[in-house]
């Protein structure tokens, strides 16, 4: 098969040209309608973070606009999409894998289109493995999202594969909803791209820098959200606490959260990522005194060695993060935390790694999210001198996971005897007599109560405690 780049003044995509693309690819459909009896059907799976699913809903709402439907089975699919993470290589390799598996797919469907985007297929050296794979037909990066009507138009009518991973930013016209999953959860993201270049991160080079959505698209989008019954609402971005800073509109992340909560109706706000450089006191206090955001934080430190910050650029020291978390606890008492951390960066030694160990058990955290450091390829820790083995990088993991169990079990069962109040989300899957839900604090509540609740708020009285979640009895309904 040929293959086209797509040339960067294609990249000038105005909304007219979007639509025209939009009414072009649904033209196509009507007439697959007309001649077949039915339209082109599409199957989607996303790897990596809330953003891509996030980015995932939104493909899926211009695929729909498109005149295509959704299907839940590949075999069944005459379009498919994988949107791909790349923070680690285990990511990578998980969709080398799935993309291998499509081969008969394809043998069996020669007419299969098989699509691949996101964070990976922006970095050069995939892009190179990729378009040798032969069954692979369009190939998009992150930049590119906003002209997938084009090249999905290019896709039906050119007999090439088509490769858009120019870093021009298109984005996509507000009108076009997200297809989200239902339910109460939504995510809206607030802003995209990153510009702290951690050393060991490829968000940057993969996403490029960060460009926050102007505050009344960010508001509309949300108010459709209320008005549509979600309930438990998620802002999203690589570092939240940067909002605003890019578009003038002297809008910044504390001044969004005080605007959104002022919107009427019945919901909580979260949101993730926060960077410890970045969180102010006028955030914390913010926090404490909209009625309707969370109280939680997720807010990743990677190591508790000053050292190791300093060579990961995380521009922060222990000292300042756990001064961080007690200045939040002063102006939100029950807060929790959670966070991310990384074992085996470069040089860490033993003494770094119990560092680590020593600022957890200074913070208690209510969740760890625990990665085994994973060298990416252009990150300057890549090349680093010092990368430790892979024995002693799973050591350190399988120490840290003990400690960490340990730990957040001792802050669950803080909560033992006590009642919270819970967001119910549905039926366990597990157990069908059990409900669950989520405290504002982000903690999983497994409890027996009444399936009316669904929906609604109930107050739980917590009798156990495990290490994701807690257990307990409902003894009333909030409607
Ligand atoms: N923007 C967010 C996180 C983005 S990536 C933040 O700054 O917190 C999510 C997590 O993946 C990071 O917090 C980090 O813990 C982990 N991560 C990123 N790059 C990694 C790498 N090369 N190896 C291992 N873990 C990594
Ligand atoms: Fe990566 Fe650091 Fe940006 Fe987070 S803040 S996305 S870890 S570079």
């Amino acid at each position: 098969m040929d293959e086209t780049k797509v040339a960067s003044q294609t990249n000038e995509m105005t909304d007219g040209l979007f639509y025209d693309y939009i009414n072009k690819v649904s033209a196509i459909n009507a007439e697959r309608r007309q001649n077949k009896g039915e339209v082109y059907k599409f199957y989607t799976e996303t790897f990596g973070c809330q953003q891509n699913e996030n980015d995932t809903e939104r493909i899926c709402g211009m695929l729909i606009a498109m005149g295509f439907e959704k299907v839940s089975e590949k075999e069944k699919a005459d379009l498919i999409l994988f949107n791909t993470c790349a923070v680690r290589e285990h990511a990578e390799q998980r969709v080398f894998g799935k993309v291998g598996a499509l081969v008969p797919l394809k043998r069996a469907n020669p007419n299969l289109k098989i699509c691949l985007c996101g964070c990976m297929v922006q970095q050069r050296h995939i892009e190179e493995r990729l378009s040798s794979y032969k069954h692979i037909n369009l190939i998009f990066g992150t930049g590119a999202i906003g002209r997938l009507p084009m090249n999905i138009y290019r896709l039906y009518t050119e007999e090439q594969k088509i490769i858009d991973t120019n870093e021009v930013m298109t984005t996509v016209p507000d009108e076009i909803s997200p297809l989200r999953k239902g339910g109460l959860k939504a995510y809206v993201t607030i802003m995209n791209g990153c510009n702290n270049f951690c050393s060991y991160c490829v968000v940057p080079h993969v996403r490029g820098r960060e460009h926050s959505r102007c505050f009344n698209s960010v508001k509309n989008e949300f108010c459709e959200l209320v008005k549509a019954g979600y309930k438990d609402i998620t802002l999203l971005g690589q570092n939240v606490n940067s909002y605003g800073k890019d578009t003038g509109e002297g809008i910044d992340f504390a001044d969004l959260l005080r605007e959104l909560n002022s919107v009427d109706g019945d919901f909580r706000i979260r949101f993730m990522t926060s960077h410890p450089k970045d969180a102010t006191e006028k955030l914390f206090k913010t926090i404490a005194e909209c009625d309707k955001v969370c109280h939680h934080i997720h807010l990743p430190f990677q190591s508790g060695s000053d050292r190791v910050l300093k060579l990961m650029n995380r521009r922060y020291t222990s000292a300042d993060y756990i001064a961080l978390t007690e200045k939040a606890r002063k102006l939100i008492p029950d807060v929790t935390f959670t966070s991310d951390v990384i074992v085996g960066f470069p040089t860490e030694t033993e003494e770094d790694f119990q560092a680590t160990l020593s600022l957890i058990r200074k913070v208690g955290f209510n969740g760890l999210f625990t990665f085994i450091y994973s060298p990416r390829k252009n990150t300057p820790a890549a090349v680093m001198d010092g990368q430790i083995d892979k024995d002693t990088k799973g050591d350190r993991m399988r120490r840290l996971l003990e400690v960490q169990n340990e730990l957040v079990w001792q802050e669950n069962k803080k909560f033992v005897g006590k009642t919270v109040k819970v967001l119910v989300e549905g039926v366990s899957e597990n157990d069908t007599d059990t409900l669950y839900g989520r405290t504002d604090t982000n903690i999983i509540v497994n409890f027996s109560g009444n399936r009316e609740s669904i929906g609604n708020y109930a107050e739980v009285e917590i009798t156990r405690a495990l290490n994701w979640s807690l257990f307990g009895n409902q003894i009333k309904v909030n409607k």
